[in-house]
């Protein structure tokens, strides 16, 4: 069997890559027992029944540590787990029988964080929309993005320059929802901004323009958002805004084109004659 190309994996599968991450806190004991943590003792001065594992020893854990890691866990966006389990694995080693391991496996302290690594093209994105203004404004127009920290961010800065914009997600009830989509279903407003809630299944005939201002992840989507507009026979214009410089958005965008077999040109300067 020959190997696939690079492109031809790329275009298949996703990298994903995991860490595994070692912090030393700076507390004065050990995590589960009084003894010190002074660097530089005597070899074995720092050792207890606990942490030298003998029978009948009761590990507590230690306040301070598990303080440090919760202000970790707020500092990287987590939540923060009311209760948690710590699990005692032992393995066996030959030199080393009694070996065991503390560790929390599947309730840790502090879940579903995440850090946002702001990329320089992202300003420039805003910049390009703010631009797009005079058409969009105009038109009834969708705006997409991936996820609600963007719209909510995106939402503010639109706002701050003025552009009237609605916005629906998923944080919002369906009452709220609904009469948002209500509005702008009868023209009230012009300009929706959401996540991919109503990549599907909502008609809205008027739609004449759809603006990814996030490339979406995966090719499904990018047809059903793309599909909000030029419903029932009627012209639309979708417009998708891909950081060429961002690695990932090239590799979306070229699996896009390859994957469906159409062509995305570059947005031509006279955007109005396809409306
Ligand atoms: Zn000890």
């Amino acid at each position: 069997m020959a190997l696939p190309t690079y492109d031809e994996v790329i275009a298949k599968w996703d990298p994903v890559l995991g860490l595994e991450v070692h912090v030393e806190l700076n507390t004065q004991s050990k995590m589960f027992c009084s003894c010190a943590t002074e660097f530089g003792a005597e070899p074995n001065t720092q050792t207890c029944p606990v942490c030298l594992a003998l029978p009948g020893a009761l590990p507590v854990v230690n306040e301070k540590a598990i303080e440090s890691t919760i202000l970790i866990g707020l500092a990287l966006n987590c939540k923060i787990a009311p209760y948690s389990r710590f699990a005692r694995k032992n393995y066996f080693y030959p030199d080393m029988p009694k070996n065991f391991q503390i560790s929390q496996y599947d309730e840790p302290i502090c879940f579903d964080g995440y850090v946002d690594v702001e990329i320089d093209t992202e300003e420039a994105k805003l910049d390009t929309l703010l631009d797009l203004y005079g058409i969009a404004s105009t038109t009834q127009t969708i705006i997409f993005c991936n996820t609600i920290r963007k719209i909510e961010w995106l939402e503010e800065n639109l706002k701050k320059n003025n552009f009237p914009i609605t916005v629906i997600h998923s944080n919002m009830t369906q009452q709220e929802r609904d009469t948002v989509v209500k509005e702008f279903r009868e023209g009230k407003t012009r300009l929706l901004l959401t996540t991919d809630l109503l990549s599907r299944g909502i008609d809205i005939p008027q739609v004449n323009m759809v603006i990814n201002y996030d490339l979406p992840v995966n090719k499904e989507t990018y047809i059903h958002r793309i599909g909000r507009c030029g419903r029932f026979d009627k012209k639309g214009v979708s417009i998708t805004m891909v950081r060429m410089k961002d690695p990932a958005d090239a590799k979306t965008l070229f699996r896009m084109k390859q994957f469906y077999k159409i062509q995305i040109n570059e947005m031509p300067s006279d955007l109005n004659q396809f409306l």
